[in-house]
This record gives structure tokens, sequence and C-alpha cells, in this order.
């Protein structure tokens, strides 16, 4: 788009949040555009890639799995089935569903059909001439109508000047840190899939889950308080630190990983403080939505840019 054109919504994040509000808005005759910082799809349901002795693995180190239970989630959630990029991973709970082959697959599904932005991170927003002014990159990009969906931090920063209100509730609604670790291992671990310790929150078997590459990969995420105290730690010191808390809490012997990496969440489970699963300014034109405003989850993200789009479009 170049400068002086004016677009008409803009949404900010196509995480869950973000890509469950552009498809419910396309459905309704809307088309937004998508900037979002990241790379390539996934935002907390990331999946990363690592070159293990010349195979290419995948790790979700993010969300683990999600839960059905809304309707219009679970009709969402169908399609995705349809499309193959989900499916049922009983070891984390009778309805249990992760992407495949990686947890960002449905992302990645949503985002094929909308005009997503990626690496392009939003540094400011402005009201300017009854629309919005987003800066990337120095440049001005403008909007008529904008759609936040960033975790809570980043929202209120955003919001910082514009919407007070909605400035202090995202700064009521503080996410908790994880540290998440991804290990191979060349034996087989004496572990059922799952695992949750003290300070090793959950643990799981990577390579259990459906579509996933071959081999013995864990994902190990340390708990908010252990992620919290430590959030300063260089990474490889907890990498480490971690997988021998896994070890001990696990009481099996520990075994010496051909991969280990880890990767600090610095934002990742939030606290929602109670009110609307999203808000939307129809006058101004300006929404927020994200898991932040509904529940610590990716199906309550899903419900809260569902919400905003429904809102946009009355
Ligand atoms: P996000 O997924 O964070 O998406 C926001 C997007 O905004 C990101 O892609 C980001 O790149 C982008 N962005 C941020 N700032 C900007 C900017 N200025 N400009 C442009 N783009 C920007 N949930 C479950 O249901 N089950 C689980 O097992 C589970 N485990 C989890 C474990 C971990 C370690 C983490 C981190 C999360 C976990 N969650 C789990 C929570 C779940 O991942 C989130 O609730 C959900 O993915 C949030 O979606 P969202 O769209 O609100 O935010």
């Amino acid at each position: 788009m170049s400068e002086d054109a004016v677009g008409d919504i803009a949404i900010i994040g196509a995480g869950m949040a973000g890509l469950a509000c552009a498809a419910r808005l396309k459905e309704g005759g809307v088309s937004p555009v998508l900037f979002d910082k990241g790379r390539g799809p996934g935002g907390r349901m990331a999946t990363r890639r690592a070159e293990i002795d010349g195979e290419t693995v995948r790790f979700d180190h993010g969300a683990q799995y999600f839960t059905v239970r809304d309707s219009g989630f679970t009709a969402a959630v169908a399609d995705w089935r349809d499309a193959g990029v989900v499916a049922d991973w009983p070891a984390a709970g009778g309805d249990a569903v992760v992407g495949t082959p990686g947890m960002n697959a449905p992302i990645r599904h949503m985002a094929e059909t909308q005009d997503v932005r990626w690496a392009t991170r939003v540094e400011h927003i402005a009201r300017e001439d009854g629309g919005w002014q987003l800066s990337i990159d120095g440049e001005a990009h403008r909007f008529a109508r904008i759609v936040i969906a960033v975790p809570a931090e980043q929202a209120a920063e955003l919001l910082a000047g514009h919407r007070d209100g909605w400035e202090a509730r995202a700064r009521d609604s503080a996410s908790k840190p994880c540290w998440a670790v991804m290990a191979a291992f060349r034996e087989k671990l004496p572990l059922g899939d799952v695992f949750k310790g003290d300070d090793v929150r959950w643990a799981a078997r990577n390579s259990a889950k459906p579509g996933r590459d071959e081999g013995e990969h864990w994902v190990i995420h340390a708990s908010p308080g252990w992620s919290a105290r430590n959030l300063e730690m260089e990474r490889e010191e907890a990498g480490q630190a971690i997988l021998s808390a896994f070890f001990d809490e696990a009481a099996i012997a520990p075994q010496s990983p051909r991969h280990l990496a880890a990767h600090r969440w610095r934002y990742a489970m939030t606290d929602p403080a109670p009110g609307e699963a999203s808000l939307w300014d129809g006058e101004e034109g300006i929404g927020v939505c994200g898991d932040w405003l509904s529940g610590p989850r990716v199906e309550n993200a899903w419900i809260s840019g569902d919400h905003l789009a429904k809102a946009i479009l009355a």
C-alpha cells in the first residue's frame, strides 16, 4: 500500500486471536490486513526447527495442546480437522487437540487465506484525520479502523495515550513468563508421554504427538515461579538447570542430550482481569482482542478474536 492510500482495517498481531478475528471479518465481507512481527506463523503456538545430525526436527516450544469446548471454536476446529492441520492427542487429556505436523499448523492454515505481512512490527499507533496511522519501519500506513491482537504488555504500550481504561486493563492482566527447553535424546526415556513436576510444570514427549518427526524429542516447561526467579539467566545455563530439575523430579537417570536449546517466553500465560472478552469502540474505530481479555489458553484467544469481529460487523 502506498503511504497515501487508506486501508479499511488493520490487525496488529496474527496469532490465534488476530486470525480468528480476521476469519470472521472475512466471512462478513470485510478483508483486513494483518501485521505480525514474527518471521512466520505461530505466535505463542510456535514450532521451532532444529538441525540435529543433519535432520530437521520440529519442537512445539510454546502452547502444547488445546481444549475445544466452546461451540463456535468446535466448528472452527472441525474445519481444521478436515484440512488435516489438527488431531487429537489423548496423552494430554480426553479433549486435547494438537496442530499437525506442528502446533503452528492451524495458524499457518488460517493465515493462508488472509493478507498477512510477516516480519512487520508496528512500532506505534496514532489517531489522524478520523482514522489511524501505523508506524512501521519509520513509514506511516493509514487505516480507517484498527485491531490490536497482541499480548497484554505489548497491547498496553500501543494503547498508551489512546484508551486509558483499556491500557489499565492490559496492565492489570500481567503475563507470567515461561522458560522452555527443547531436548533430543539417543535413548527412549523411561517415562510416559507427559510428566508434571514442581519446578518442571510440564514435560512432553514431542515426538509422541501425531505426525511428528521420529526420535526421542522432549519439550520441558519450567514453572512460572522458577521462570520468574531465573528470568535473566543465560539461555545455556537455563537449559541445563531445567534439564537437571526434570531428571531429578522425574526420578530417572540423567541422559546427555544430543540437542539442547532453551527459549524464554517473557509473556507466556496471561492472568486476565475480569471483563468483556474483547473491546470495541465503533466511533473511534479501535478494538482489542487476545487471550488476556478472555483466559490463558488458545481457545480463549480464538473466542476473544471471534467476539471482536462480531462486534465490528454489528
Ligand atoms: P499470540 O499468540 O501471542 O499472538 C500475538 C501476535 O502478535 C504474535 O504473533 C506476535 O508476533 C505479534 N505481535 C506482538 N507485538 C506486535 C507488534 N508490535 N507488531 C506486530 N506484531 C506483533 N494455551 C493452551 O491452550 N494450552 C497450552 O498448553 C498452552 N501452553 C502454553 C505454553 C507456553 C510456553 C506459552 C507461551 C503459551 C501457552 N499457552 C497455552 C497459551 C496460548 O499459547 C495463548 O493463550 C494463545 O496462543 C494466545 O494467542 P494470541 O493471539 O492472544 O497471542
